[in-house]
């Protein structure tokens, strides 16, 4: 199996301490491929039953100008060819930088896994029952996964369910 990933969220929510962390945990081999005709490859995971391609996605911020609005659709192109899409929050309500990003991803038919990063913040892994609730009436996630980037915790089964989208 081998397939493309997109990892996609709003500044800060720990974007690259999971690419970091997923590069450095469980890999066979990384390498970084040049730039491919259409695509940028930032990193690839190599297991003995799957390849994971991490692509350099341009990410979607809300667009301020006319080049913004260009640069949110070359984003969304990006994400319609990718075979899923992590998308990172951290653990808390959803925000404005949340929200717009589920707004464009009503636009994209990929499968969609939330990624609850920063687990570790929480006193109570309970506090994460309500927000599953609110993020899954904003959007219907193929997946829910609560991680920790920075410890880390629960990176296993999150590679699990991105191979089983493969
Ligand atoms: P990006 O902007 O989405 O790429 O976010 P970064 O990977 O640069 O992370 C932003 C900040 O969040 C850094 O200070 C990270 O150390 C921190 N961070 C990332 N993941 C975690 C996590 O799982 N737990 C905690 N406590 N901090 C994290
Ligand atoms: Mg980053």
């Amino acid at each position: 199996k081998s397939g493309f990933v997109a990892i996609i969220g709003r500044p800060n929510v720990g974007k690259s301490t999971l690419l970091n962390q997923l590069v450095g945990h469980k890999v066979a081999i990384m390498s970084d491929k040049p730039q491919t005709t259409r695509h940028k490859i930032h990193s690839i995971i190599t297991r003995d039953d799957a390849q994971i391609i991490f692509l350099d996605t341009p990410g979607i911020h809300k667009p301020r100008h006319k080049l913004g609005e260009y640069m949110v659709e070359v984003a969304l192109g990006a994400l319609r060819e990718v075979d899923v899409i992590l998308f990172l929050v951290e653990p808390q309500l959803p925000g404005p930088g949340d929200e717009y990003i589920i707004n464009q991803l009503r636009e994209v038919t990929t499968p969609v896994i939330l990624v609850i990063n920063k687990i570790d913040l929480l006193d109570n892994k309970a506090e994460l029952l309500p927000l599953i609730d609110v993020f899954s009436q904003k959007y219907n996630f193929a997946e829910i996964i609560p991680v920790s980037a920075l410890k880390p915790e629960n990176l296993d089964r999150l590679v699990e369910l991105v191979v089983s989208y493969l």
